[in-house]
């Protein structure tokens, strides 16, 4: 994962009072792909037949706009954009996420009138209800458990490599990040942790996640899988353990922060 913070090359701004001479266009099409002209943001739209135009701030000293349209060409998938630029991915996992917001909130979800964009805020609000619609990020949390030398994984019947991964799951809501990952170790492997520790986090536009990782110690139980979500979990030793083939996920970083850990 990029451990770079999005501010390092992005100042946060939602107020339509800008300068948009020199700007950064982030022209995502129908799949959330994303245009780039010779690996770089085009600085221009002219070719596109745009659906619509969001000032977000500034990214590298220019404006930066969200775009969306309808074509197909030259465009990359969030993760080839990952390979091609990390700083481009980066702000692209925000630009991605205002994107989708704007889309699914142009009418109100609880009386269906047509929403307004609120002029200082990045808020789409009902002028019928009152209802205010922001962005939506769905917290998840994701953990490297331990024993002794050995490092849990589990193999998801939804995952379509089929390789094992690390114990994840959604936050469900009225429960804490904490809860939330005994919770979906209890339920998906069967046993109980210690010692969980908070480790760092990461946007992950998948469609809208924001994983939180941890680690933990094995405690008690013995491992039991469901057999429907979790198809087999084992204890592997860092030699075992079968790499991502991208270091795109925070899921990666927690792998290798075990593998450089266990000396
Ligand atoms: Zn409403």
């Amino acid at each position: 994962m990029i451990e770079k913070s999005i501010y390092e090359d992005y100042q946060i701004d939602f107020d339509d009072a800008y300068n948009s001479n020199d700007a950064y266009y982030f022209i995502f099409n129908h799949n959330r792909d994303l245009y780039l002209v010779n690996n770089n943001l085009p600085e221009s739209f002219d070719d596109f037949n745009i659906e619509f135009k969001l000032y977000i701030g500034k990214f590298k000293t220019k404006d930066v706009f969200v775009i969306n349209c309808s074509e197909e060409n030259s465009f990359f998938s969030l993760e080839d954009v990952y390979d091609i630029d990390k700083d481009i991915y980066l702000m692209a996992t925000r630009a991605v996420l205002i994107r989708d917001w704007y889309i699914s909130h142009q009418f109100c979800g609880r009386c269906g009138t047509m929403t307004q964009i609120d002029e200082k805020d990045m808020m789409l609000k009902c002028p019928e209800c009152g209802q205010v619609h922001y962005p939506r990020i769905a917290p998840a949390i994701i953990v490297a458990i331990r024993k002794g030398d050995k490092l849990l994984m589990a193999k998801h019947s939804y995952h379509k490599t089929h390789k094992y991964a690390l114990v994840a799951g959604f936050v469900e809501a009225g429960e804490s990040i904490e809860e939330a990952v005994h919770r979906e170790v209890s339920e998906e492997i069967g046993i109980k942790i210690k010692n969980l520790k908070y480790k760092r986090s990461q946007s992950w536009p998948f469609p809208n996640s924001l994983m939180l990782a941890f680690t933990a110690e094995y405690e008690s139980g013995e491992i039991k899988v469901d057999g429907d979500e979790i198809v087999k979990a084992k204890w592997f030793s860092k030699n075992e353990i079968e790499r991502y083939d991208s270091d795109i996920s925070i899921s990666d970083w927690l792998i290798n922060d075990f593998i450089q850990n266990n000396p």
